[in-house]
């Protein structure tokens, strides 16, 4: 923590404004997204739904909120999260070919998605590297970004060797060599360090923060995700996702990773621009909501 603190603010700081959150990975299927109404998180990505279903949802957003979607997980049959409790079938597209990859990108265009969500989880079946590169070129060949859930040993490598864009989680379960760490420093990883943080996982957590601090000192871009609505994830600001990432970022840095740009609905609140963790913690606590102008 800073000295001075940010609750001792002399009167007569001018109210600094900054764009909304905006959390990077969330699965509005799995909370009560009306929560989520005129709060302080202006944009939403879901990584994993029904396509036709979560369309709906962003064409009619709880107030105040873009969501913006990727559509289903893309796996190979059988594989993650094939059979899961919380995921409707219509949730998961199996690919079994590269043929039927480039089916199913066009299926993400078609239903306006930005991006294509992956799924490589050790454990379970898993795409064939043919498979996984045909999903990867014909994503950015359509102009989609691919974004991928790495779970286990070998599959963070293989995505970011495939080309993807996006890890949806920084990676848990192993430790990356630097080596590969070095390979991915042109992605963009989403934190989730909060879902790891429950009694019994720590080792998960302190290898994700190994990670992103490597990952973040090679030149990789860490944004704030919550993965909302796995487990009892609070449903608007993560304060915790918020201060395990100020363990690895502060300043711009860190207002970049958690912030919209510049162009999003905008927050106010009467204290200084935030520096830490627990400067922003605070100022969005003491944030409100500017009207803006439609886009
Ligand atoms: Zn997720």
């Amino acid at each position: 923590m800073r000295d001075g603190g940010t609750g001792s603010a002399p009167d007569g700081v001018p109210a600094v404004t900054l764009p909304g959150v905006v959390d990077r990975h969330v699965h509005l299927g799995l909370v009560d997204r009306a929560l989520l109404a005129d709060g302080p998180v202006t944009e939403v990505h879901d990584l994993g739904w029904d396509p036709p279903e979560v369309a709906a949802w962003a064409a009619d957003p709880p107030s105040g909120v873009r969501v913006r979607y990727a559509g289903p997980f893309h796996t190979a049959p059988g594989g993650y999260p094939t059979g899961r409790p919380w995921a409707p079938d219509a949730a998961v597209r199996h690919v079994a070919t590269p043929r039927e990859a480039a089916a199913a990108v066009a299926d993400v265009v078609a239903a306006g998605g930005f991006a294509v969500k992956v799924a490589l989880h050790a454990g379970m079946a898993l795409l064939p590297d043919d498979v996984l590169r045909a999903l990867v070129d014909g994503a950015h060949a359509g102009g989609l970004l691919v974004l991928v859930h790495a779970e286990g040993d070998g599959q963070a490598q293989r995505a970011i060797d495939a080309g993807a864009d996006t890890l949806v989680h920084v990676p848990w379960t192993e430790a990356l060599p630097d080596a590969v760490i070095a390979r991915a420093a042109h992605m963009t990883w989403i934190s989730t360090f909060a879902i790891h943080d429950g009694p019994g996982r720590p080792i998960g957590l302190e290898r994700a923060l190994d990670n992103a601090r490597r990952f973040v000192a090679a030149g990789g871009r860490l944004v704030y995700g919550t993965d909302m609505g796995n487990g009892p994830t609070p449903v608007g600001v993560n304060e915790r996702e918020i201060e395990l990432l100020g363990r690895l970022l502060e300043g711009e840095a860190l207002r970049r990773a958690v912030l919209g740009p510049p162009s999003a609905p905008a927050l106010e609140a009467p204290l200084p621009l935030p520096e830490t963790a627990t400067d922003l913690i605070t100022w969005l606590r003491a944030s409100r909501r500017l009207p803006h102008s439609p886009k």
